[in-house]
């Protein structure tokens, strides 16, 4: 059996606890609209509070061997493997994707902390040689220290996992702050590290209706040595800006404006299936998704076509339902938004061919949609739109590809597809981009360092690379040899 999954308390210091003004906040399915349940409401001071249960933690976790880090981890993970039916229902319930896709969520967020379990271990320094024949140059790494985690709705359990594996197996402590639509993923995932013995305070969650309140305590507490984000750019230069004051380590996983450029020699077939695995999981609501599909303008017309037919075959439906590929979108603002960029794009010249407006399965629901012939200076090119809509842009030339998909403010993921070898190296070397998939609609791997570039933000997390973003470099000169 184990602990229950459905927590409804903040965790600080070990213990679920509610919030010192004992306010709560409702969490609803978005399905159907109806309250799930009743979450603490955390106010700055259990903020404060949790920063300062993760301070008096981190000497001791810190000062714990890698082995023993990395054992935690582990059991960790494997509290999460042996509940992640339970967890992905809830999981589902809470953010509205398939049960599928919940279950592949939840598999894949504990890979990361199998992944930073095992690099624990590896967290090398190096020995330098020194101008002084009686001195050495010793290069060490330790953790930063406190560290506070912001996360998204879109997979409320991998993002917060890759952070506080991450976090965690360098010996960092760490205060999480999980986004007000989807708490519940993260007070779950934090019953099951209390069960599993991670030590008090080393991991603290803190929900609240109110992310700004106690974000910017989180962004401003000189206790926290490092924030690390993942949302939208807006909120990402704001924490910057508010992490400014006591200079603070920062990475920024934000938003994305993906292209995905099918080249004239490409394969066909599989250039469809990578835009239906890059654009429909998850309804469309990723950062790394397709948002703006090149395609050369003498298979233009086919691909669409082809793209059509298979965009009407997806069900549409809520996540627990069986058979469903597309859920509903997380919110009222979301759904309003798709809707207006859909209708501004139609009236601006584009084609609709498939979709294009709210579906009948409920309040929160789009229909998947393709529309053709869009300008990439057009507003739906140049939002993340964040919905099941695919827009088709041609394009003439390598040049004019390579132009157009860089003709953003983001930079996070995009995709090519050719059979070309010269064009693959010549075209991912030109994106100004931090991950770029050849052949394949589908990248994140717990092994790959996973960000972005320009204002898709700063660092990176998985692979060794995303240890490194948790921890210092220190130098020791050894003198008097
Ligand atoms: P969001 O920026 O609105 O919210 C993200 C988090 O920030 C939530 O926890 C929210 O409560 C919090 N937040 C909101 N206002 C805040 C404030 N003033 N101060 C502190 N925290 C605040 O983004 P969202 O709508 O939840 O998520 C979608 C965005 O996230 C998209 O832009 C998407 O591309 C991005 N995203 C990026 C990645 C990545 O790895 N690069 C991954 C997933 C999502």
């Amino acid at each position: 059996m184990g602990v229950s999954i459905l927590q409804t308390a903040a965790f600080i210091n070990g213990e679920f606890s509610e919030s010192e003004t004992g306010a709560s906040f409702p969490v609803f399915n978005p399905a159907n609209g109806k309250e799930i349940t009743r979450v603490a409401d955390c106010s700055a001071r259990d903020a404060e509070r949790a920063i300062d249960a993760a301070a008096a933690a981190f000497k001791g976790w810190a000062h714990e061997t890698a082995d023993v880090r990395a054992a935690v981890l582990k059991k960790w993970r494997s509290a999460i493997l042996e509940r992640e039916e339970d967890l992905a229902a809830l999981l589902s319930t809470e953010m509205g994707k398939p049960m599928a896709e919940a279950l592949g969520e939840i598999r894949y967020g504990a890979s990361y902390v199998e992944w930073f379990a095992e690099e624990a271990r590896r967290v090398y320094g190096e020995v330098i040689p020194n101008a002084s024949p009686s001195a050495r140059t010793i290069v060490l790494k330790q953790p930063v220290g406190v560290c506070a985690a912001i996360t998204p709705w879109n997979f409320p359990n991998a993002m917060l996992m890759r952070k506080a594996a991450a976090a965690l197996a360098a010996g960092c402590t760490m205060v999480a702050k999980p986004a007000e639509d989807t708490p519940l993923s993260a007070l779950a995932v934090a019953a099951l590290a209390k069960e599993v013995g991670v030590p008090e305070g080393v991991f603290n969650v803190v929900p609240t209706s109110k992310p700004a309140g106690v974000g910017e305590v989180l962004a401003t507490h000189p206790k926290v040595r490092k924030i690390s984000f993942t949302g939208s750019t807006g909120v990402g230069r704001l924490l910057l800006k508010q992490a400014s004051a006591t200079v603070k380590k920062a990475s920024m996983e934000l938003g994305g404006n993906a292209p995905f450029i099918v080249f004239k020699d490409a394969d066909f077939d599989a250039a469809i299936d990578g835009v239906m695995a890059s654009k429909y999981r998850n309804g469309g609501q990723t950062c790394v998704c397709a948002n703006r599909i090149f395609v050369h303008d003498s298979i233009v017309a086919e691909f669409s076509k082809k793209l059509a037919e298979r965009v009407k075959n997806l069900r549409v439906g809520a996540g627990n339902e069986t058979g469903v590929d597309i859920g509903p979108l997380i919110n009222r603002t979301a759904i309003e938004k798709v809707e207006r960029l859909v209708d501004n794009a139609v009236k601006d010249g584009a084609k609709c061919i498939v979709g294009g407006s709210r579906h009948e399965a409920g309040e929160l629901f789009f229909q998947p949609t393709v529309l053709t012939d869009v300008l990439n200076q057009s507003e739906i090119a140049q939002s993340e739109i964040f919905g099941p809509v695919a827009t088709i842009i041609p394009f003439s030339t390598e040049d004019e590809a390579i132009q157009y998909a860089n003709e953003t403010i983001y930079g996070l993921a995009a995709y090519i597809y050719t059979r070309d070898l010269g064009r693959a190296w010549r075209v991912g070397e030109a994106l100004e981009y931090g991950m770029v998939g050849v052949n394949e609609g589908v990248i994140s791997s717990a092994a790959a360092p996973f960000g972005g570039v320009k204002q898709s933000g700063m660092g990176r997390e998985g692979s060794k690379y995303g240890l490194d973003d948790y921890l210092e470099i220190k130098y020791l000169c050894m003198g008097g040899l």
